[in-house]
Order: C-alpha cells, then structure tokens, then sequence
C-alpha cells in the first residue's frame, strides 16, 4: 500500500473510534438510571452520584495523603466510570479528614462548581489543627461554600423521573419530628453526649421516583434517636449507607431498625468500622436482603462480618488493596435497582419497595 493510502485508512479508523466513544458517552448519559459508587478510600467515605439529567454530586471525599490515594480512586471513578470531567456538586458531611480530605485536591484537578458543607466552625475542639487544615478547603471553594441547614433541598435537577435530596440532619439540629409512632423508639438508651463532630453531621435524604436512599456521614446515637423519636419523620428507605463506617457508636438501633433498608453498604477499611455490634443491629432489620462491606475487616471473625460474596476488598492492607468500589444503579423509573461489586461484578436486581 502506498503511504498516502496508510494514512487514509488510519484516518479512516480514527474517526470512527472517537463517533464510537461519543455514542458510548451519549447512551451513558441518556440511560436515564440514577448511579451511585460507593468509592473504596479505606475507611474513610467518598459518594459520588450521576443522575439522570447527568448531573455529578460527590459526598465526601476520603483521606489526603498516602500519594493521592483516594483523590485518584475518585478521580478514575469520575472520568472511567462515570464519564464525567467535573462535580456539579461536592458536599462534606463534616469537619474530619477522613470526610474532607480531598476536596482542595480534586479542585486543583477538575472544576468544582458548588461546595456544600454544614458551615465552618472556628475551632475543632477535638482537631487543634483545624484552621491549619480548613485552609486549602476555603481556599479551593473560595470562601463560596454554601452552609446546609435541615429542610434545605439540593438544587438537583429531575429528568423523567423526580428527583430530590433533602437535608434531614445538620450541626445536631434534626428535621421535625412528624409521621407515623416509631415502634422502635422505646428500646432507645441514651448515652453521654457526643462532643465531637460526628454528630454534627449532614444527613442525605435521596429520593427518585419511590426509590429512598439514606446517607449519614458519621451522626452519633444521641442524634440518631433525636431524628428518630417518637415519631419516624423519614419512613423506610431501600438503600442505607451505614453510619460512620459500621462503628457502634452510631447505628442505633431506633433509627437502623424504624428506617428498615432492603440492601446497606459498609464503607469501611481492613481495620476501621465494621463492628461486630453493628453487624448485629443490621442483623436484626426486618426487611435487610443485602448487606454490602467495602473491605473484609481483618480484625473481625469470619462469622461477624457479611458472607464474602458481598465483601469488595479482602486484602490485610491498604497499600495493595486495588479499591474496588460498590455500585448502585436505580432503574429510570425509580420502581428498581442493581447493585454489584466493581465494573464487572455479579448484578443483583432488588425491587423499590411500593
Ligand atoms: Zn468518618
């Protein structure tokens, strides 16, 4: 062949690879499912959400450091995954590091266009490093991010299908306590107070179509039982984020067993969260077909712990860990879901209960 002809069908192949990525960009974007990655950063939490109008919303963003560990986990799910080279919306649930550790990382990598956080304290009495650490934050959302107080909704945009996200907790302040008695909330056994920043924490209330969704950042017992009696203001929901990464110092029974999720996701790490007592909670939710843990904890007994089907990383340390993530995909009328473990995990169909 002649180099000139070479050439002609190299362009040739060129093309059509790029209308080939652009049609798989397209379809992603008009599948109109609502996508949720529940991203591996070790113990930490990280949330990223592509809805259907292809919108992107991250709660939390893991631990800095460790090489740019979970702000690269993030960003591979982003753009690989998701196919998306922006966050519409970034949120912190509070001020721990674990929560906020790369949301100045990730603007330095990609536009963020809204931050969203529960205010900014002065001090962190339990963090005397907080206004050294806040720093790169105020600096990365330009002192423009937006408090969220309870009732407030994102301003998420619905395809088809409604879709909204409530803020039913926020710096220790709950929604009203309507709806129907919580036939849970006598066995409530209050505990000393929690002075730290966990129970500050936002609290996500997704809803699409009929299908629920409940994120809690790490919000404490008390707090817990403070949205959750009397009454039961958020009904049940189908997917549930457990609470601080499965420790029992959140998870209270009043709220876990009132809300009775059908599948729940663990993110926890090889040796943070994923207690024993909590697993024991979750055990006894009535309705719980799944239970999903982002790592094996190595420190627990086989037998404590969800069966290893459902477990997404098993190795003992986090430096070979390959940080596979869970995904939740809801059907575009909201009336089903999918959930699997990685790209290519195993799909298990669960029913949005009517
Ligand atoms: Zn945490």
């Amino acid at each position: 062949m002649t180099g000139h002809r070479i050439r002609w069908i190299w362009a040739c192949a060129a093309l059509l690879a790029i209308a080939g990525t652009n049609l798989a960009a397209r379809a992603d974007e008009a599948d109109g499912r609502l996508d949720i990655y529940f991203i591996d950063v070790e113990g930490g939490a990280a949330t990223l959400f592509v809805t259907p109008a292809g919108e992107t919303l991250l709660i939390d963003s893991g631990y800095p450091d460790n090489n740019g560990r979970d702000r690269d986990r993030i960003l591979k799910v982003l753009r690989q995954e998701a196919g998306k080279s922006h966050l519409d919306h970034a949120a912190v649930t509070h001020w721990h590091l674990d929560h906020f550790g790369n949301h100045a990382a990730l603007a330095s990598e990609i536009e963020i266009k809204n931050f969203w956080d529960r205010g900014i304290p002065e001090v962190l009495s339990e963090d005397k490093k907080f206004e050294e650490r806040i720093g790169p934050y105020r600096a990365a959302s330009q002192n423009q991010s937006r408090k969220l107080s309870v009732g407030d909704m994102l301003p998420l945009k619905s395809d088809k299908t409604p879709l909204s996200v409530k803020i039913v907790t926020a710096s220790r302040d709950v929604i009203p306590n309507d709806g129907p008695p919580n036939p849970f909330a006598k066995a409530h056994q209050p505990r000393e107070r929690d002075a730290s920043d966990n129970a500050a924490s936002l609290s996500f209330l997704l809803a699409f179509g009929e299908f629920r969704f409940l994120c809690c950042g790490d919000l404490t017992w008390n707090v817990e039982a403070k949205l959750m009696t009397p009454n039961n203001p958020l009904g049940q929901v189908d997917l549930f984020m457990v609470t601080h990464h499965g420790l029992p110092t959140s998870n209270n029974p009043v709220l876990v067993h009132a809300i009775d999720p059908v599948v729940a996701v663990m993110c926890n790490g090889p040796v943070k969260g994923g207690h024993p007592e909590t697993l024991k909670t979750l055990q006894g939710v009535k309705s719980l077909k799944a239970l999903y843990q982002l790592h094996r904890n190595i420190k627990v007994r086989p037998e404590d712990q969800t069966p290893p089907k459902f477990i997404a990383n098993t190795e003992s340390s986090s430096d070979t860990c390959a940080g596979t993530f869970v995904k939740a995909s809801v059907a575009p009328d909201g009336k089903s879901y999918t959930v699997q473990i990685g790209k290519r995990g195993e799909r298990s169909t669960y029913q949005t209960r009517p």
